[in-house]
């Protein structure tokens, strides 16, 4: 049997098998076969319904120094901002009035965001919108700080493998970061009960088809509730200033496969696949997502939290943004829906 029905049959492969697999990427045949199954997983369990995330970047200040980013603290020509707790629930009080029930806090490795700090935002948002989830993606904390966070009310975390191989993993990032420590935070986050996000960048600087098959084989293992891909996109004040751009049928292929082996993750068709391609967020759609994160956070700060060039949706206000949004959604047949948007359980 062909490996696309066996994958579609069995919601497996071995990791030998998902390379031979990847090595089809570029055929026509093969991504439609396999979008046609994703569409109709994400039917089964979700409709026809597209969930949103409200996202609100609310610093851009960063310890690390991850090689792909933007916003890594070695980039001086970064104009550094942090919103203030305010800002941070006008974001929400402007996002819940347009419909979000789902929040998201990110922002770089802030360090001026104590447990304390944070819980507190965590715990005021809870308060005042008891009937939104919030989830955090402030990348890698202790175990307390997570547990903290948890008991704070957060719901759910979002934090990318970025890759499961270790010799790309050192490609990627500095020395004092470890690939090991990344996945102790994700099965942390796991035992403390959050609803947990993994992912990659698809096409980072080095990546080969093997090292794609172990992140299809880590996520696997790891059974997350979300997983977040998007291309890699070279940023101009970073080592991979000059670096390729990933592929957007490489990025939708994927979406498709990892559907097919957890048909009920929650999946986003990210801003680095709209920014790639103009219309790439209805294609990742169409390739099995079922999520959109529009940008909440304030205009005068859009800018700044430039992870990679040509970032789209940086000058409108939230408002445009979401119906923008909602019109892409329906172009292609799906409906944004004002709800949590959990994972479906059942
Ligand atoms: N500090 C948080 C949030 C990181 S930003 C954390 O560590 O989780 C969110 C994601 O943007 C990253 O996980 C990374 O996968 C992605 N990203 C960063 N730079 C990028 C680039 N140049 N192109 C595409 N995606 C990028």
């Amino acid at each position: 049997m062909i490996l696309t029905e066996r994958l579609i049959r069995d919601h497996t492969l071995t990791r030998k098998e998902y390379e031979e697999l990847l090595e089809k990427a570029g055929n026509q045949e093969i991504r439609a076969r396999l979008a046609q199954e994703a569409v109709r997983l994400r039917k089964l369990y979700y409709g026809d319904k597209v969930f949103t995330r409200g996202l609100i970047e609310f610093s851009n200040y960063c310890k690390n120094n991850c090689y792909y980013c933007g916003i890594r603290c070695g980039n001086p020509n970064v104009k550094r901002y942090r919103l203030s707790q305010e800002e941070i629930l006008d974001c929400c009080e402007n996002g819940y009035g347009l419909g979000f029930r789902t929040f998201v806090l990110q922002g770089g490795e802030d360090p001026f965001y104590t447990d304390e700090r944070m819980a507190e935002i965590v715990r005021e948002i809870k308060t005042r919108y008891p009937d939104c989830a919030l989830t955090l993606s402030i990348g890698e904390r202790s175990y307390e700080s997570y547990r903290i966070l948890r008991e704070a009310g957060a719901d759910r975390y979002l934090l990318r493998h970025e890759t499961a191989d270790e010799a790309h993993y050192r490609k990627l990032h500095p020395e004092n970061m470890t690939l090991d420590n990344r996945k102790r935070c994700l099965q942390d986050l796991k035992t403390l009960g959050y609803q947990v996000g993994a992912g990659f960048m698809v096409g980072s600087p080095g990546q080969t088809g093997a090292q794609l098959a172990e992140d299809l084989c880590f996520l696997e293992e790891l059974q997350p509730e979300m997983v977040g891909i998007g291309p890699f996109i070279p940023h101009h004040d970073t080592p991979f200033a000059e670096a390729e751009a990933g592929s957007t049928d490489l990025t939708l292929f994927l979406l498709s496969v990892i559907r097919i082996l957890l048909p009920k993750a929650l999946l986003p068709a990210t801003t680095a696949l709209g920014t790639l391609d103009p219309k790439g967020r209805e294609k990742g759609l169409l390739a099995g997502a079922n999520v959109v994160m529009p940008n909440l956070s304030p205009v005068k700060n859009r800018k700044q939290y430039d992870l990679y060039d040509n970032k789209i949706c940086t000058g409108e206000e939230a408002a445009e943004c979401r119906q923008c949004l909602a019109r892409r959604v329906e172009s292609v047949g799906y409906r944004l829906v004002e709800e949590r948007g959990d994972a479906c359980l059942s």
